[in-house]
């Protein structure tokens, strides 16, 4: 019996989605890091191993160092700084490798520094060298520059936004690198940037054109020639020159990479102004107004501006005052729920008072300095040491149940709201800092709208004051000419 050859795959990657508009610093701290195979339940998790040998090929997966931190405001220097050498560190000591693997979400914005994962990736080529294949999982509202694209062989990214398919996409970045060592492909990819600048709840794959372009991928891996078809929706919240949308194709044949890629190119670029919010879209004003006057329940309003996991602050009171200056929540004679915002202070007073004690304290702006809003009420409920909240608390006052929190914490489940004794389905207005709904909360709502409402991740970019975009760019520039859409080929360099 012969022993199969093996080849050794080094796991790796820095992770997060930082808006540069966000106050919020996202430091060493805000990274959970993983050292272990938890992430990848498709590997033998006593080995690491890929299920099954490929032609004849053994490929063992290592793990070195996976960070992910919420998204929030950009990363310090000194977070990212760190995090790159410990990686490296790790690379070098359990290497030499064949491949890596590298779980990112592609968006990160360190401080005074661009295309972050460029940068990432870059590094970890140095110490592994040229011959060793490169894949990548991404989400897709990550960023694939030109830097990006020549130095990762085979990048794939989520096809669903809420995305729904997270560990279907790491599977199938190890798969594409498992059949790349094993059968020594000679990987090629076509790589396209559009100009265009599009939010997460413009392209929900709920909705067409998003769902109708996502939907043809499938299609086009079955060609002869292709392995991968991806598109990066990008992220819009990042004054950055890279902040666009991506196409790349991965395949063994030049020509049925870029025909795919240039398929792909048109089919979004044809539809870019068809991409709209996946619910109605109002003033804040409007969206507290018409949420009372229905008497659908749950009735979610999503407060977008300073939405934590596209990267806000969650520090903003703004909706807040918006609530407590509706007369008919004031009064208590409609009620409301508000999710959530990050301030331990607020949240201190209110454990030292306890339940039903009353309160007035200040609430929001602890990153951003803008003005707090007072809130003056009865504590309606307290929870201690939530994992990723920390302490958590909710202020009454009048009908508003506003909730607070020692962390950034994203509200996503209805159990969290219930967890605090807020039931989204005896209240007249449920709002969440969140943008689309997440599937939870899609599914238990009667209705939802979404409410424009100022912050570091606004929906209304031409209000963003945007100065190093690669310009022009749709929708920002209109009178635009039409952009030379040509797919680049790229090649292995070694
Ligand atoms: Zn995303």
């Amino acid at each position: 019996m012969t022993t199969p050859a093996t080849r050794r795959v080094a796991i790796c990657g820095i992770g997060t989605e930082s808006s540069t508009f966000s106050a919020h610093r996202t430091g060493y701290h805000d990274f959970t890091l993983w050292h272990d195979f938890s992430r990848y339940p498709f590997l033998r998790q006593d080995s690491g191993r890929w299920p099954e040998e490929v032609a004849g090929v053994r490929v063992e997966f290592v793990p070195i160092l996976v960070a992910r931190a919420l998204p929030g405001g950009q990363v310090t220097r000194e977070a990212y700084d760190r995090l790159e050498s410990e990686l490296l560190a790790g690379l070098r000591a359990a290497g030499p490798f064949d491949g890596v693997y590298l779980d990112l979400h592609g968006a990160m914005h360190v401080e005074g520094r661009d295309d972050a994962e460029a940068a990432l990736a870059a590094a970890v080529r140095d110490v592994v060298g040229p011959g060793a294949p490169i894949a990548a999982s991404m989400d897709l509202h990550g960023q694939v520059s030109r830097r990006f694209a020549e130095l990762v062989d085979l990048p794939t990214a989520y096809r669903t936004a809420p995305h729904v398919d997270v560990e279907e996409t790491r599977e199938r970045a190890c798969r594409l690198l498992v059949r790349a060592l094993a059968e020594n492909l000679d990987v090629v990819r076509s790589w396209v940037r559009l100009p265009l600048l599009l939010p997460g709840e413009r392209t929900s794959t709920r909705l067409d054109p998003a769902a109708a372009i996502y939907a043809r991928l499938p299609e086009i891996e079955r060609r002869p020639g292709v392995l991968d078809a991806s598109i990066w929706i990008g992220y819009a919240w990042a004054d950055a020159p890279r902040s666009s949308v991506n196409i790349l194709t991965t395949g063994t044949s030049p020509e049925a990479v870029t025909a795919a890629t240039a398929e792909l190119a048109g089919a979004l670029w044809r539809s870019r102004d068809a991409f709209a919010f996946a619910m109605p879209a109002l003033s804040p004003r409007a969206a507290i107004e018409q949420a009372l006057s229905s008497p659908q329940r749950p009735y979610f309003v999503s407060d977008s501006g300073d939405n934590p996991t596209a990267g806000g602050s969650g520090d903003a009171a703004f909706f807040l005052s918006g609530l407590l200056s509706t007369p008919a929540l004031a009064g208590g004679g409609k009620s409301a729920v508000w999710a959530s915002c990050v301030d331990p202070t607020a949240v201190a007073a209110c454990v030292a008072a306890g339940v039903g004690g009353e309160v007035t304290v200040r609430v929001g702006g602890v990153y951003s300095g803008d003005p707090p809003v007072l809130l003056k009420g009865t504590v309606h409920a307290v929870r201690p040491a939530d994992p990723v909240g920390g302490d958590l608390a909710v202020v009454r006052a009048g009908g508003v149940h506003a909730v607070l929190t020692t962390r950034r914490k994203p509200y996503h489940l209805v159990k969290d709201l219930t967890d605090l004794d807020l039931d989204p389905w005896r209240h007249d207005l449920t709002a969440i800092k969140i943008g689309y709904l997440e599937p939870d909360l899609h599914q238990a709502a009667a209705a939802s709208i979404l409410a424009l409402t100022p912050g570091g991740v606004s929906q209304d970019l031409s209000a963003l004051p945007y100065t190093r975009l690669t310009r022009p760019i749709h929708p920002l520039d209109p009178a635009m000419p039409a952009p030379d859409l040509t797919p680049v080929l790229l090649r292995r360099s070694h």
